[in-house]
C-alpha cells in the first residue's frame, strides 16, 4: 500500500438524466487551480502528496470508485476542495467514503466550504476542519502538528461535541503568492486527461468521438476583486466575508511567465486568463505580455476583460498571443444599460461597448461575448434590449461566441445575502439547499428548483426561457450570417 501525507482528492457534479442519451453526465470538470499550487507547496517541504480528479478518474476508468482509491493509497489526512457550490454533494460524499473507508482526517477548503464551514462542521461528522480562506500556511502548520488545531490559522474544527475555530489569521500576500508554482502536473493523476477538458463537461458516455485537439491551462494571475458583481461568489465583499481579503493581489510576471513556460512544454495550445480587477491601469498587462514576448513563448490564450479596454491594450495583447485559439472576451450580461448598472461591479454603458467593439474588429481578433438572464430588476420588457445588441453584434463584429444562460446563485454574493434588496427570492438558502439539491441531480430524481431564486419580475421557468429565446434567435442570426459570407445569398 503506497503511503502518502497528503492525498488531496477533487470531488465531480454528476448530473444523471434517465432515458437521454447521455444518463450520466460528469460536469463543472475544472479544478481549482489553487489545489495544483498547495500540492506542489507541500511537495517542496518534503511531503508525500498526489492529487486525483474523481471526474477524469472516471473518465478515465469507467469503473472507478473512490473506495478504491482509499484502499489503494494509505494517507493520514485528505483534503477535499469544496471551492465551487456545485460540489456541495460530492464533496461530502466523498468525506463519508473516507471515514468509512480508512483512518484519515478530513479537511475541506476553498470559497463554498469556507463560508458555510459552520453547517458543514455540524452536520457532517465526517469532516474534521475546515480552512477557511487560503490554505497554504494552514495546510503547512496541519501537516507539521496534527495534535493542536487551536495553533492552525483560519481553521475551524470539532472539538468533541462542540465547534471551535482558530483565532489565528493567514491572508496570503504578494510574496506568498509568488513562492507558489501553479504548473507542477505531475502531482496530477491522469494529467494528460485533464488538460483536453477544454469545457465544463467531462465525456462519460461510451459511443463518445469528438476529437480533442485544444488543450487548455489555467493561469494563475492574482487573488481577489475590487468589486462587487451583484451575483458573484467572488467579488470584493464576499472575498473579505471567506477570506479576509481586503484588496486584490497579483504574482509577479517573471512567476506567471515561469508557468507558461511549463504550461508550453507540456503541450498546453490555450491558456484560459481571467483576472482583471483594476481596469483603470493594466500597466501590468502591458509588462506582462512584452515579457511574453520577450522569452518567445508560443501558445493562444482565451483572455476575459472584467470591462473594455483602450486600443493599445488589443494592440499588445494581439503582438503577444498566437492567433490559433485566441479570443477576448466580455460579458455585458444584459443590453439593458439600467440592468447592467444594477448588476455589474464594472459598468460601461452600449457606447462604451460598442467603441470596444470596432477597436477589436479593427485588429481582427476573435470575440466571445457572455450574456444573461435573471438578473436583478430585469424585466421581459428590458430582456428584449439583450436580444436587440445580441442581434446587432452578431450582424457587424468577428463574434466566434455568443452566450446566453439564466445567472447562477453563488453562495456569498450580494443576491445571496440580500435577496430582497436585489429583489429576488431564494429557493436554496443554507448548505444542506445546496448539498439535497446536488443529490437529486446526481441521483437522477426531480428537483423543485432549477436555479435556486425567482426574481420579483421573473419566475424561474422565464429566466430559463429567455436565456433559451435568446440562443434560439441569435443562432438563427449567425447561421444566416455566415450563409451570406460562404454562398453570397
Ligand atoms: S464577476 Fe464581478 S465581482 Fe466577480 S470577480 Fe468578476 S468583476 Fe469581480
Amino acid at each position: 500500500m503506497k503511503k502518502y501525507d497528503l492525498l488531496f482528492i477533487h470531488p465531480t457534479t454528476h448530473i444523471k438524466t434517465p432515458n437521454s442519451h447521455i444518463e450520466d453526465a460528469v460536469t463543472y470538470v475544472v479544478m481549482p487551480m489553487g489545489t495544483m499550487a498547495l500540492a506542489d507547496l507541500l511537495d517542496r517541504e518534503g511531503y508525500n502528496v498526489r492529487i486525483f480528479h474523481t471526474g477524469i478518474e472516471q473518465i478515465c476508468d469507467r469503473t472507478f470508485q473512490v473506495k478504491n482509491l482509499l484502499k489503494k493509497y494509505d494517507s493520514s489526512l485528505v483534503g477535499i476542495d469544496l471551492h465551487w457550490y456545485v460540489h456541495s454533494y460530492d464533496a461530502l460524499r466523498i468525506a463519508d467514503l473516507v471515514k468509512q473507508f480508512s483512518n484519515a482526517q478530513v479537511v475541506l477548503g476553498g470559497f463554498t466550504a469556507s463560508f458555510f464551514a459552520k453547517e458543514i462542521l455540524s452536520n457532517f461528522e465526517s469532516v474534521d476542519a475546515v480552512i477557511q480562506g487560503d490554505a497554504e500556511v494552514p495546510l503547512l502548520k496541519l501537516l507539521e502538528d496534527r495534535n493542536s488545531f487551536e495553533k492552525i490559522p483560519n481553521l475551524m474544527y470539532r472539538d468533541g461535541k462542540s465547534l471551535k475555530q482558530s483565532n489565528r489569521k493567514y491572508i496570503a500576500d504578494k510574496c506568498d503568492l509568488d513562492r507558489l508554482n501553479f504548473s507542477n502536473f505531475n502531482l496530477l493523476s491522469n494529467f494528460n486527461e485533464y488538460r483536453k477538458s477544454i469545457s465544463q463537461f467531462g465525456d462519460l458516455d461510451p459511443s463518445g468521438y469528438k476529437a480533442k485537439l485544444k488543450t487548455q491551462g489555467w493561469l494563475c494571475i492574482g487573488r481577489g476583486c475590487s468589486v462587487n458583481c451583484s451575483y458573484c461568489g467572488g467579488g470584493k465583499n464576499a472575498f473579505n466575508i471567506h477570506s479576509g481579503r481586503r484588496t486584490p493581489i497579483l504574482r509577479s510576471k517573471e512567476k506567471v511567465v515561469e508557468d507558461l513556460v511549463r504550461l508550453e512544454e507540456e503541450k498546453i495550445s490555450c491558456v484560459y486568463i481571467d483576472f482583471d480587477p483594476f481596469p483603470e491601469k493594466r500597466g501590468y498587462y502591458h509588462d506582462l505580455f512584452s515579457l511574453i514576448r520577450k522569452e518567445k513563448i508560443d501558445i493562444s490564450t482565451n483572455f476575459l476583460l472584467w470591462s473594455p479596454s483602450n486600443r493599445a491594450f488589443i494592440q499588445d495583447f494581439k503582438r503577444t498571443f498566437n492567433p490559433l485559439y485566441t479570443t477576448i472576451s466580455l460579458s455585458p450580461e444584459s443590453g439593458s444599460e439600467k440592468v447592467r448598472r444594477k448588476n455589474k461591479g464594472f459598468y460601461f454603458n452600449n457606447k462604451e461597448l460598442f467603441s470596444w467593439l470596432n477597436k477589436v474588429k479593427k485588429e481582427r481578433i476573435p470575440i466571445q461575448l457572455y450574456f444573461t438572464s435573471g438578473l436583478s430588476g430585469e424585466t421581459e420588457k428590458s430582456f428584449e434590449d439583450t436580444i436587440n445588441l445580441g442581434k446587432k453584434v452578431v450582424e457587424d463584429y468577428p463574434i466566434v461566441s455568443i452566450s446566453c444562460m439564466p445567472i447562477l446563485l453563488e453562495p456569498a454574493s450580494l443576491r445571496f445575502l440580500y435577496p430582497k434588496k436585489y429583489g429576488i427570492s431564494l429557493k436554496l438558502r443554507n448548505f444542506m439547499d445546496f448539498y439535497n439539491h446536488f443529490k437529486a441531480l446526481e441521483k437522477g430524481s426531480q428537483v423543485s428548483t432549477r436555479l435556486g431564486y425567482r426574481t420579483n419580475y421573473l419566475s424561474e421557468h422565464q429566466i430559463i426561457e429567455l436565456s433559451q429565446r435568446f440562443r434560439k434567435i441569435i443562432s438563427s442570426k449567425l447561421y444566416d450570417k455566415w450563409q451570406k459570407v460562404f454562398f453570397g445569398n
